[in-house]
């Protein structure tokens, strides 16, 4: 599974396709390949659902999707579930929506964000996710960090429980200058142990949270 594109900017379009989505909120758009789920051989949607909600225990209070527009595919709901599925690949990019909204609430303190998972005709397994996130780099960051772990759940039964520490630090990271030393600034202002520090902040590196998106505009 891997990203095609993130761009951000006012998606008219698609406002239609969420009743939550609100007035003139900008969006993320992420353009998403899921390849490589293919259960029994991958650990199926629920099992990796459950695994995600050790780490993102909110995403069980989400509130799906009540239709997705302009498809045939019947949702299903199950106990214990908050998200709906179909039993295809696109739950996959369902899912990783749902966990991008969820960073992007639990690191901005925003009270509500809405999303919606769009599929290709053609290729089948390719998905525009669209959610609402103005902050950029926020939503870069949750984008490459959703499929990341979610990818990782593929093989694995779960996740460690040290990306809830990758969140906290994207949280205290916000609205705020990365400083000259993220890793550093880890270590004195949360307390974390070096190696904990050092995982965190090579985290949000690596998926885009120091980038700088001065230029961007929409
Ligand atoms: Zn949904």
């Amino acid at each position: 599974m891997h990203i095609i594109s993130i761009r951000h900017g006012r998606f008219p379009q698609i406002r239609m396709l969420n009743h939550r989505f609100r007035e003139n909120a900008r969006h993320l758009m992420v353009t998403l390949d899921v390849e490589g789920y293919s259960p029994p051989v991958t650990r199926d949607f629920f099992s990796i659902y459950h695994s995600l909600t050790r780490v993102f225990p909110t995403l069980a209070r989400h509130q799906c999707c009540e239709q997705w527009e302009n498809t045939p595919l019947f949702l299903q709901e199950t106990d214990g579930v908050s998200i709906k599925t179909v039993g295809e690949v696109a739950d996959i990019a369902h899912l990783v929506e749902h966990v991008i909204v969820d960073l992007v609430v639990a690191v901005s303190s925003t009270r509500t964000c809405s999303g919606v998972t769009c599929g290709h005709r053609q290729p089948e397994n390719r998905f525009d996710l669209f959610i609402e996130c103005e902050d950029v780099r926020l939503g870069v960051f949750a984008a490459n960090f959703a499929v990341h772990l979610i990818r990782r759940l593929f093989a694995k039964a779960r996740i460690s429980g040290r990306y809830a520490k990758v969140v906290e630090a994207a949280r205290f990271f916000h609205g705020r200058p990365n400083g000259r030393d993220p890793q550093q600034t880890i270590i004195s202002r949360l307390g974390y142990p070096p190696g904990l520090a050092r995982m965190a902040a090579n985290h949000l590196r690596v998926f885009g949270f120091f980038e700088d998106y001065d230029h961007e505009h929409d």
